[in-house]
């Protein structure tokens, strides 16, 4: 099943009045600040939106997105893939006063009524929040090489004897 591409725009105030959902995916190439984030360029976004009033007539734009994204490991410097997923809850507002006014499960989107919603940049907005503080591999999986040659990515790491690291470790450890 092939998911189609989200709208570049949408109105989301009377997507919100009809309660309308959106499903499909978004190219990576639309998030231009997280394409600079990154080491690789990535697949696809999936996401999944509904938007609707709440009870106090609050419009609110709700859903998750998820994907992946290879980050520089900053121990190594070889790219390290990342899960990304966000769930959000975001309260349409378009002044200060109502942001305020949001409960605090909420968070603001900025959106005049008669403006219409980005739709990457919102969930773009939404990964970027979601990114690792500190990308790197999980302990042991880094490629550290002792001489940086371009073309043995594809040689065994080093042999036990040979690697400085674990002699380091072993003289940690006595
Ligand atoms: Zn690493």
């Amino acid at each position: 099943m092939s998911k189609s591409e989200l709208p570049e725009r949408v109105d989301a105030y009377k997507m919100a009045d009809q309660s309308s959902q959106l499903e499909g995916v978004i190219a990576f190439g639309r998030m231009k600040r997280l394409s600079e984030l990154v080491v690789e360029d990535g697949a696809d976004f999936e996401a999944q939106l509904q938007f609707e009033r709440d009870e106090e007539k609050r419009r609110l734009v709700s859903g998750s997105v998820s994907g992946s994204v290879a980050l520089e490991c900053q121990r190594c410097l070889q790219p390290v893939q990342y899960d990304l997923q966000s769930h959000f809850r975001l309260g349409i507002v378009y002044n200060d006063e109502m942001a305020r006014a949001l409960p605090g499960d909420l968070e603001p989107l900025m959106l005049l009524p008669d403006q219409s919603l980005d739709l990457a940049d919102m969930i773009e907005e939404e990964l970027l929040l979601s990114l690792p503080m500190y990308a790197a591999h999980e302990p042991g999986d880094c490629q550290i090489q002792t001489e940086f040659k371009p073309d043995d990515q594809d040689e065994s790491p080093a042999t036990e004897k040979d690697n400085p690291f674990k002699v380091l470790e072993s003289l940690k450890r006595s």
